[in-house]
């Protein structure tokens, strides 16, 4: 299939242009991003920075002058070069470690959601940026990782609030001609096309495939002229539908990606499953060692030495239970040589979470059963994960039970600004990227002058602001809302002052209203004639979850009020490139979850890594990343088991760490107009979130404590 049809082809002296347009290594590599954006500044702004599109609708004149930029041209040549230095690299981390060893290792990474790049929106939220980052990671270390998740065509919805607040949904099909994905093809050159028997039918779904780097991503895509309607929508959209639609994607995606790879001659050493939707992986791996003759005992305990699982959430319904009666209809064609001992296979998925439903097929239940490690993505996620799975492993002492913690990282070349890219590789080592794991290196930070540290932090506010005007304008010319709108997105806001910034998905867990939870004190609180405070908040609500609407109604109510002097916004359509332009540029992240239920959470960590502290509850990652000088910990000291009182505590402990702290630091200046103390909180912050929070430390434990032992490395 060719990508750009109809238009001349791209100049031969700048061909590789598509090539690297068309490979997500560009996305983490700031150099490659300078490349696009001088190729065309309008056209990189107005597509959201998506070079595939940008090489659609560029005109083929500007492709013929850049081709004759001198300028552009050794940009151009540096950026391929480390492209290619980048593919053919020997030495990396994983080569290094593990040598001849791990000849022939490969890891299979499922995920039902990965965020690589807006450009790609194939994720809700946190769960795919942790599997995108992780994708990246590995191409980063030189670990053998091929990713498998869905395509979702219609997957992504641009959200749109209306002028009362309620959320609407815009879908958008991902056209492929735009997006950095192009069909797998089998070793004989056909397109590969796999089979999954669905009840009583076969469902096809054709893998695309995504480059990020070393990395490929495989992605599984119903929508194919050959299945039946309701069968091309099946991947159509992420978490689509009711029970029915999840089980039968989840069959999809389990028993499809192990014949994906299958069919392209991938042979995975180890199985990672990331959350519990693939985990009819195992059902797949357990039926083919059957196939070898294999007794079903030591077919299950080969497909567990092989197998690592990570589980993600300890909110009990974030685990996909399903009626028994479901899983015979669905997987009625699928059981082969396991026909004869499907009860035994039923039982490794039947449990009984308390919910009064009684025995469901779990799936979290079957992969922590099927797997040989297990893991939690925090400290204090491990051990609520123990306790909430107890009957899983009926012989394990209390707190013994057999689940590790990796805590979750960010990828770090990706979300730290390219501003400070370039203050750490003049002030703290010119190849920090390369050992930016290591914890003393970051002693460094403190041989970054103050004044070109605030400078840079100003810098990314700014940027921050002229984004927010720019899309406010956009709305007002393009979608024609009212003044009342355009005051909500951003336009009152005063670009000096202190900014906090909330963003993520509207789930009543994370608490998005405790902030509101005293207006007067809030509104005196903003509206400080000196020290004012303003608030950015974004993040969607999934479609089906009404609270989570009713949520951002509210606080886009707010925001609306004269009361709080146009000092909150609400950004729209939260994505990753909202992301990056919020966590770099506010001063100050906000989380407020209700304890325990945050297992990890990852944009406090984006902001951390830019030197905007963490102004949070000690749950999920900040209950081990807070170290009393690296930001601020919200901790109301309730132990009632009512949430109102709870909610009341917190929230007279966040004002007065605003009231009594965080206000007054900001704004405590020098003759120089340096706010020395706060510029320590920020080197702390980077000193101590960028080496233990990072993706790299977490992919290197993935690796050393999950993969190592099963490819014998040690
Ligand atoms: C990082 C990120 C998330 C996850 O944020 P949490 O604070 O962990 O909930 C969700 N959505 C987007 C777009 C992100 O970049």
């Amino acid at each position: 299939m060719e990508r750009y049809p109809g238009l001349t082809p791209i100049p031969e002296r700048i061909r590789r242009l598509e090539e690297l347009a068309c490979d997500l290594w560009w996305s983490w590599h700031y150099r490659a991003r300078d490349l696009f954006r001088r190729l065309d500044y309008r056209l990189w702004r107005e597509t959201a920075h998506n070079p595939v599109r940008m090489l659609r609708l560029l005109g083929r004149d500007r492709l013929e002058r850049a081709a004759e930029d001198r300028g552009f041209l050794a940009m151009y040549d540096s950026v391929v070069h480390d492209l290619d230095l980048a593919g053919s690299a020997k030495n990396t981390w994983w080569s290094q470690r593990y040598g001849p060893a791990a000849k022939g290792a490969k890891v299979a990474y499922f995920s039902a959601e990965f965020a690589l790049h807006q450009s790609l929106p194939l994720y809700a939220g946190g769960l795919g940026v942790l599997a995108g980052d992780t994708c990246k990671e590995a191409s980063d270390l030189g670990v053998p990782l091929v990713g498998i998740g869905f395509m979702y065509p219609q997957g992504y919805f641009h959200q749109h609030v209306s002028a009362d607040g309620w959320q609407q949904e815009a879908y958008e099909r991902l056209d492929w001609l735009d997006a950095p994905i192009e069909p797998a093809m089998r070793a004989d050159g056909a397109p590969c096309v796999v089979a999954v028997a669905l009840g009583d039918r076969t469902v096809l779904a054709a893998v695309w495939v995504v480059r990020a780097g070393r990395v490929k991503l495989l992605l599984l895509d119903t929508d194919l002229p050959e299945n039946a309607p309701w069968d091309r929508e099946l991947s159509a959209r992420l978490y689509g539908g009711n029970q029915e639609t999840r089980i039968q994607q989840e069959i999809v995606l389990g028993l499809g990606g192990v014949r994906a790879l299958r069919a392209l001659d991938i042979e995975p050493t180890i199985w990672h499953l990331n959350e519990g939707h693939a985990a009819f992986v195992v059902l797949q791996r357990v039926r083919d060692a059957l196939e070898q003759n294999l007794p079903f005992e030591q077919a299950v305990a080969e497909v567990r030495r092989t197998t690592v699982f990570t589980t993600h959430t300890p909110v009990p319904a974030g685990h996909d239970a399903f009626p028994f009666h479901l899983v015979e209809t669905y997987l009625a064609g699928a059981w082969g040589s396991l026909g004869q001992l499907r009860n035994q296979f039923l039982a490794l998925g039947a449990y009984d979470n308390g919910d009064g439903n009684g025995q469901m097929f779990n799936m979290t239940a079957l992969a922590m059963r099927s797997a040989g490690a297990v893991n939690a993505v925090s400290q204090l996620h491990r051990d609520v994960t123990r306790q909430m799975w107890t009957p899983i492993w009926p012989g394990a002492k209390p707190g013994e039970e057999p689940v590790r913690d990796i805590t979750n990282g960010v990828h770090v070349p990706t979300w730290v600004a390219s501003e400070l890219s370039k203050l750490f590789e003049a002030h703290i080592a010119p190849d920090w990227r390369q050992r930016h794991d290591d914890e003393q290196m970051w002693d460094a930070m403190e041989a970054i002058p103050d004044e070109e540290l605030w400078a840079v932090r100003q810098a990314l506010r700014n940027y921050l602001f002229a984004f927010i005007r720019e899309r406010a304008r956009n709305r007002w010319i393009e979608e024609r809302v009212g003044p009342g709108q355009i005051v909500t997105a951003g336009t009152l806001l005063n670009p000096d002052a202190l900014t906090i910034g909330f963003a993520r998905r509207f789930a009543a867990y994370k608490r998005p209203e405790l902030l509101f939870h005293d207006p007067d004190r809030l509104a005196r609180i903003l509206s400080a004639a000196r020290e004012p405070v303003q608030i950015v908040y974004a993040g969607k609500s999934h479609p089906a979850d009404d609270s989570g609407k009713h949520h951002l109604q509210r606080i886009y109510k707010r925001a609306m009020d004269q009361g709080f002097g146009g000092r909150i916004a609400f950004i729209d359509d939260y994505d990753l490139h909202v992301a990056h332009f919020m966590v770099q540029g506010c001063d100050v992240w906000l989380n407020t979850p209700r304890k325990p239920l945050e297992a990890s959470g990852t944009s406090g960590m984006k902001a951390a890594v830019n030197g905007v502290p963490h102004l949070s509850i000690g749950d999920g990652w900040w209950a081990e990343g807070y170290n009393g000088a690296n930001g601020w910990l919200i901790d109301g000291k309730c132990e009632s088991l009512d949430p109102a009182e709870v909610d009341a505590a917190d929230a007279d402990a966040l004002y007065r760490l605003l009231e009594t702290e965080v206000v007054p630091t900001f704004y405590d200046r020098d003759a120089h107009g340096l706010p020395r103390a706060w510029l320590r909180l920020v080197r702390e912050s980077i000193r101590t979130v960028i080496p233990r929070f990072s993706a790299r430390r977490m992919v290197k434990q993935y690796v050393e404590s999950m993969y190592g032992p099963v490819f014998g490395g040690e």
